[in-house]
C-alpha cells in the first residue's frame, strides 16, 4: 500500500543530500597497481604523508612532487570501484578500467623522485608538537609535517545474495559513471523516499523503462507520487532476497514472496562509513552525512591535516577526487611556504 507522507524541510535537505551521492558522484583487477615492497622507504621523516594513494591522494602527491616536497603515500591497494569493468565521465581515460587510470597515474607520480610510497594500512595517526606520527598495520612509524587523508569510503553492502557480486558491473551507484550503457534498458532503483525520487528523476532521461524497489512501505509525498505516475515509473514495495546474475550481470531480483522480476540494471543508494578510523582518532570533524568536514582549500577542523576525495564529499567521480586532491597538494606546499619563507 502506498502511503503519502509529508516530508519536512530537514528531512528533505538529509534526503536530497545523501541522494546526491548518485553524482557519485585489480591481483592485476582487483589491485590498481601491483604491490611491491616497502625497501624504497629508507626515510622515516616527510614534509607530508599522504594516506590513500588512489585518484586523489596520488592527484595531491603530482602537486607535492612538482613542489620537490618529500612525500610519503601509504596505500593499501583498495579503491571503491575496483570490481567496475569500466571506468566512465573521466576526460581522456573514458571508458578505461579503474587499474588502467591509476597505473598511469602512479607511474606519473613516481617520476617524482621525492614521492616515496608505501603499500600497506595506515592503522594510527596521532598529533605530535612538530607535525604527526603514522603507524602501519605492519608495525612501522613515519612522521610529517602535514598529513593529507584521501582514505575515500567504503559502501557498506546489503544482506542480499547476489548484490556484491554485482556491484560496479551491473548494480551501480551513478548515472553520469554508468547510466549511458545502459540507457533505454530495463532498470530498477532500490532505494526509497528522496534518494529514490532524485535517482528516479535523473535516470528516467536514460530510460523509460523505470521501476523503484523500496524493500518495505514506500515514503514519497503527494507530489512525488504524481510525477511517478505521470513517468509512468512503477513502485515495488516487496523486500528482496536475491540478485540473480551471471558473473554480475543481473538476470533478475528475487523477491522474499518468491516473485521474481527481470532487470538488465538496478541502481541502489547504500550506506557508507569512512574506510579509516585516523581522522576521527586525530579529532577531524565529520558532518551529519559522515563525510570529513574540509573547508574550501581542503583544510579539516585539525590544523595540519587536509583531506580530499569521497570522504569528504558525496560528488562522487573520479573527476572530482582528482581535483579537490590536487587541490589539497597544492595548498599544503603553500602552508610549508609560508611557514619557512
Ligand atoms: C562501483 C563504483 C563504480 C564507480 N564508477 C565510476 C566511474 O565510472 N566514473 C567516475 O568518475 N567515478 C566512479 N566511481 C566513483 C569513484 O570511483 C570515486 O569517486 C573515486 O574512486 C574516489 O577516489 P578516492 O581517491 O577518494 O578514493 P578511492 O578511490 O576509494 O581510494 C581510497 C584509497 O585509500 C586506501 N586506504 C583507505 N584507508 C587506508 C588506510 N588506513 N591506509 C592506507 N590506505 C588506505 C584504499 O585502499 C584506496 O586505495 C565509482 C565508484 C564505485 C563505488
Amino acid at each position: 500500500m502506498l502511503k503519502a507522507k509529508k516530508t519536512s524541510r530537514r528531512k528533505f535537505i538529509k534526503q536530497s543530500s545523501l541522494a546526491l551521492s548518485a553524482y557519485s558522484v585489480s591481483n592485476s583487477l582487483l589491485l590498481p597497481f601491483p604491490l611491491k615492497n616497502n625497501s624504497m622507504v629508507e626515510n622515516k621523516s616527510f614534509d607530508v604523508i599522504i594516506i590513500g594513494g588512489s585518484y586523489s591522494g596520488l592527484s595531491a602527491a603530482m602537486a607535492l612532487g612538482r613542489s620537490l616536497r618529500n612525500t610519503l603515500v601509504i596505500d593499501s591497494g583498495k579503491p571503491c570501484n575496483r570490481q567496475t569493468p569500466h571506468s566512465h565521465n573521466f576526460l581522456t581515460q573514458d571508458g578505461k578500467t579503474p587499474a588502467q587510470i591509476s597505473t598511469i597515474a602512479k607511474q606519473q607520480v613516481e617520476a617524482y623522485e621525492t614521492v616515496k610510497f608505501y603499500n600497506g594500512l595506515a592503522t594510527n595517526g596521532k598529533k605530535r608538537n612538530e607535525g604527526f606520527e603514522i603507524e602501519t598495520a605492519s608495525g612501522e612509524t613515519f612522521f610529517s609535517k602535514k598529513l593529507i587523508i584521501a582514505t575515500g569510503i567504503k559502501d557498506i553492502m546489503p544482506d542480499i545474495k547476489g548484490f556484491s557480486n554485482c556491484w560496479g558491473i551491473s548494480v551501480i551507484h551513478c548515472p553520469y559513471c554508468h547510466g549511458y550503457e545502459y540507457r533505454t534498458q530495463k532498470t530498477g532503483i532500490m532505494a526509497n523516499r528522496g534518494q529514490a525520487f532524485h535517482l528516479a528523476s535523473l535516470v528516467n532521461n536514460l530510460t523509460p523503462n523505470l521501476t523503484i524497489l523500496t524493500q518495505g512501505e514506500a515514503d514519497f509525498d503527494m507530489e512525488q507520487i504524481k510525477k511517478l505516475k505521470k513517468h509512468k515509473i512503477e513502485i515495488v514495495e516487496n523486500e528482496i532476497s536475491e540478485i540473480e546474475h551471471k558473473n554480475g550481470q543481473i538476470n533478475n531480483v528475487i523477491f522474499k514472496n518468491g516473485r521474481k522480476m527481470n532487470f538488465d540494471a538496478v541502481y541502489a543508494a547504500i550506506p557508507f562509513i569512512q574506510h579509516s578510523d585516523i581522522p576521527n582518532t586525530l579529532g577531524c570533524n565529520l558532518n551529519e552525512q559522515g563525510y570529513i568536514e574540509v573547508d574550501p582549500f581542503q583544510k579539516t577542523s585539525v590544523e595540519g591535516v587536509f583531506a580530499c576525495g569521497d570522504n569528504t564529499t558525496p560528488f562522487r567521480s573520479v573527476a572530482y577526487a582528482v581535483s579537490c586532491g590536487n587541490i589539497a597538494g597544492a595548498i599544503v606546499n603553500k602552508e610549508l611556504v609560508e611557514e619557512r619563507f
